[in-house]
């Protein structure tokens, strides 16, 4: 016995959240729609959790930052869902699927069906365990993915005021996490294996801004090393970390930031992977076409670079979802995902937003010793990713249009030289007009045609300026997340 629904989401995090919100817009009838998450919350704006979450002040707590709020909509609390006659089935783990049967089995033993399943399992912290090392048990050990890893870090920070923690791993949550525990006063060193931090995205110019405004608050770095072993008290609590080049560090708590991993397990074998996830086309649908994937999990096609991206960004969560969902309810009107990778942090008191890829030469411009400067990434002479630290709406809005046009750069001296302005100048520019096709219908009669990339070239341009309105309105009007 079982119950059956007509929409399945799997997975309780950030895109199901704007999912359900999608649904209803396209008025999904009540009781269709069903979400599964081993959460035991309804969807929350996940970035909330290394940002507001772990402020010593009037930190954010449950409801106020349920999805949708992150894109400026409405707030899903659990009250909304009941309303919508959306059926939350909360704490519980789905440990098997029959894409063929349409069915999923729970860790309860439920079996529920469905006629459309929309995967959005998200990913998972990578463990030490996985690099051959223990400890992650350890309760002053911390990972930070979900609610409950916050309220642990939350607890472990607090019993250890004034004291020292080990943060390992360079990327942004190991960055935001430092970031929160000096803001919290604790003594923090963070170590890496890299030559510097957020090795991913940075150049080492853009790095080493960062590292001494990190520097300035008192944290420390420890580069081109990893950790080996923890030392233990009797208790089982981490008292100190000791690294491969030898040296050893006293610690009262440890963050380990090193990594995700897609959670696909449950389709290994069911539907075709790709770049660690779930390979779907333009619509977000899987090779099983009654199943969906968005978020995290999806590897989906990058029509602006021409290449299948998997991205673990929240903006590309909300988007994807939200994509599906048409998709999904009205297919022949919905287009392909025409998406602008964008992702963006805060820490202490500085704002950053990057936007498009960052492979090629990269040219920085502006002040480096002031608030606000960036990089521009160009590629077979084109602009094809731009990042920004300290910018205006205005800045950021032409940033991502111009990313988005990619625009041909003949001269990277120049181009050093007129900064931010490439890329005011180049958003605000009239596209070329497209020229008028002029072709015979089968009744003789001419017809003037506009090619379709006009269309699709002003559309991108208008939803890359949205996308950079939002983004900047998220960074100031929510910046406790
Ligand atoms: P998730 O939000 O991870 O949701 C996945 C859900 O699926 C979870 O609820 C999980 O429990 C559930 N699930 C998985 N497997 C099962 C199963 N078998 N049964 C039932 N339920 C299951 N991105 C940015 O761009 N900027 C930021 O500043 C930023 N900050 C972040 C800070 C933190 C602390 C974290 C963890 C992430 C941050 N991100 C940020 C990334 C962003 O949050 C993710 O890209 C986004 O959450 C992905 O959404 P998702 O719905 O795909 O996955």
């Amino acid at each position: 016995m079982g119950r059956a629904f007509v929409y399945v989401i799997l997975g309780g995090g950030v895109a199901a959240g704007y999912a359900a919100l999608e649904f209803t817009r396209r008025g999904v009838p009540p009781g269709e729609l069903c979400i599964i998450s081993e959460e035991p919350v309804a969807p929350y704006e996940r970035p909330a959790l290394s940002k507001g979450f772990l402020l010593p002040e009037s930190p954010a707590r449950l409801p106020s930052f349920h999805t949708c709020v992150g894109a400026n909509e409405e707030r899903l609390t659990p009250k909304w869902y009941k309303e919508h006659g959306i059926e939350l089935v909360l704490g519980t783990r789905v440990k098997s699927v029959d894409v063929r049967r349409k069915k999923l089995l729970t860790a309860t033993g439920e079996t529920i069906s469905y006629k459309i399943l929309l995967i959005a399992t998200g990913a998972r912290a990578l463990k030490l365990e996985e690099f051959g090392l223990n400890g992650s048990e350890a309760e002053n050990v911390c990972y930070l993915r979900d609610l409950a890893d916050a309220n642990g870090l939350v607890n472990a920070m607090q019993s250890c005021a004034g004291g020292n923690a080990v943060v390992i791993g360079g990327g942004y949550i190991g960055m935001e996490c430092a970031a929160s525990l000096a803001i919290n006063k604790i003594n923090v060193t963070m170590v890496f294996p890299e030559v510097h931090c957020m090795a991913r995205l940075f150049t080492p110019k853009i790095a080493s801004y960062y590292e001494e405004y990190y520097q300035s608050k008192g944290v420390k770095f420890i580069k081109g090393t990893v950790l080996s072993s923890f030392e233990f008290d009797s208790n089982g609590k981490v008292t100190a970390v000791n690294l491969r080049d030898g040296s050893r560090l006293p610690a009262d708590l440890v963050v380990v930031g090193i990594g995700i991993r897609p959670n696909t397990s449950l389709f290994e074998g069911q539907l075709t992977l790709d770049k660690g996830g779930i390979k779907v086309n333009g619509k977000l649908q899987t090779s099983i076409d009654s199943v969906y994937a968005v978020g995290d999990v999806a590897a989906f096609p990058v029509k602006l670079f021409g290449e299948t991206r998997r991205l673990e960004h929240v903006d590309s969560a909300r988007k994807s979802a939200k994509h599906a969902v048409a998709a999904i309810m009205e297919p022949e009107k919905s287009g392909e995902f025409d998406y602008l990778p964008f992702f963006y942090s805060r820490v202490f008191g500085l704002s950053w937003q990057f936007y498009g890829d960052n492979v090629g030469e990269a040219v920085h411009f502006g002040d480096f010793s002031g608030s606000t400067f960036g990089a521009y990434w160009i590629s077979k002479g084109h602009l094809i990713g731009s990042f920004l630290e300290g910018g205006t709406k205005e800045e950021y809005e032409a940033l991502a249009t111009a990313t988005r046009l990619k625009p041909l750069v003949e001269d990277l001296i120049e181009l050093e030289q007129q900064g931010l302005n490439f890329a005011l100048t180049v958003s605000k520019k009239p596209q070329p007009a497209p020229p008028i096709e002029v072709s015979r219908s089968t009744s003789g009669l001419v017809i003037l045609e506009k090619p379709a990339y006009a269309w699709h070239a002003t559309v991108g341009v208008v939803l890359a300026a949205s996308i950079a309105g939002l983004a900047y309105w998220y960074g100031r009007r929510r910046r406790r997340w």
